[in-house]
């Protein structure tokens, strides 16, 4: 069951509650470089990232904000750190979500301000507390980097905006170590009502990285914890919002594209399966309704291991079986399988 939680907007994107859980990323280009930020940004949009966020570090970064959202279709958040006139000039700039924690933004007055900009403007705030940022106090008061200094520190900073009647927050409690970034969420979720923002920090190169957060973020959404991800990847943020969404898709999280199922293969496969799957993973990618696809190595296990698909293949000497929910249709040389299964899936 998914945890309940206030919802929050991004512009037109809710965060928590019933809302779909979403995919965002974060520019890896230099802000002020207009250009070059709406590119990668349009880029994220079509592989489906829904929120984006970019660094915020000067007043010029700032003034690029406006012509960056005039030229994107999701919700911009201006990442910031310590400087609160940035956090007030970005959200002048329209954009549509902060991250900053006001613990650091200095004086109760600088704080007022930013919260007062963002109520004007209807602009939530991401407190993000990662492990490796903790201040010292918090280490020293709860004996490390633990998920008590984590949550603590998170609630302290809540408390701030909460203080302020600011509740259009978003939390989250990141690490580049599982089972303390796990064990900080569970953590919050028993604290506040506020939507998750999920992520293994420094999570790694793709590979690695993928697998890492993969674990991470899957373990909190399977326990119903978390309303938005990013997968931190050292690569391309491409990368990030693929693997994001093929995180909720494995666990049913998003249903909008073809699900491919497909064998290991063993002694009993005769047929080229891994080139069949991979030439299929190309040509049915762009079909955006839930479909299961299973492909399968043999005719003996094949339909009865994917009785659950739509539609499948079965591959026996030369040949392969096309089947639909678990029947079988019809018998088709190997080099036309993929051809004739794609045209059953268009059949209206
Ligand atoms: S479906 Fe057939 S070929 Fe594939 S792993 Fe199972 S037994 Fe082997």
């Amino acid at each position: 069951m998914r945890r309940k939680t206030r919802k929050i907007f991004y512009g037109n994107v809710a965060v928590g509650g019933d809302s779909q859980i979403t995919v965002q990323s974060m520019t890896n280009t230099d802000t002020r470089d207009i250009n070059s930020t709406v590119k990668q940004i349009k880029e994220l949009e079509h592989e489906g990232c829904d929120i984006i966020r970019v660094s915020v570090k000067d007043i010029e970064s700032t003034n690029a904000l406006k012509a960056i959202k005039k030229q994107i279709n999701i919700p911009l958040i201006a990442d910031i750190h310590f400087d609160y006139r940035l956090a007030i000039e970005s959200v002048k700039n329209g954009v549509d979500g902060l991250r900053i924690n006001p613990g650091n933004i200095g004086s109760k007055v600088r704080i007022r301000e930013v919260v007062k900009a963002c109520k004007d403007y209807n602009v939530p705030i991401r407190i993000g507390v990662n492990s490796g940022s903790i201040s010292k106090e918090y280490i020293n008061k709860f004996g490390g980097v633990n998920e008590d200094a984590m949550v603590y520190s998170a609630l302290d900073h809540i408390r701030i905006l909460e203080d302020m009647d600011f509740r259009d927050i978003v939390v989250s409690l990141k690490s580049s170590d599982v089972y303390l970034t796990v064990r900080a969420y569970k953590k919050m979720a028993e604290e506040v009502d506020y939507p998750f923002h999920l992520g293994i920090t420094e999570a790694g190169t793709v590979w690695k990285g993928t697998i890492k957060s993969s674990i991470g973020i899957g373990a909190l959404l399977l326990m119903g914890i978390g309303d938005t991800i990013r997968v931190s990847l050292t690569g391309n943020p491409v990368e990030e919002v693929k693997v994001g969404k093929q995180i909720l898709r494995s666990i049913g999280l998003l249903k909008d594209s073809v699900e491919i199922i497909s064998c290991p293969t063993c002694g009993r496969t005769e047929i080229d399966l891994i080139k069949l799957v991979t030439e299929a993973e190309k040509r049915l990618k762009d079909i955006n309704r839930p479909l299961k696809i299973a492909i399968m190595g043999c005719a003996v296990n094949g339909p009865g291991e994917a009785r659950e698909a739509d539609f499948g293949i079965a591959g026996g000497k030369g040949n392969g079986l096309i089947f639909k929910k678990g029947e079988i249709i019809k018998k088709v040389k190997e080099t036309e399988l993929l051809d004739e299964l794609i045209k059953e899936i268009n059949k209206p």
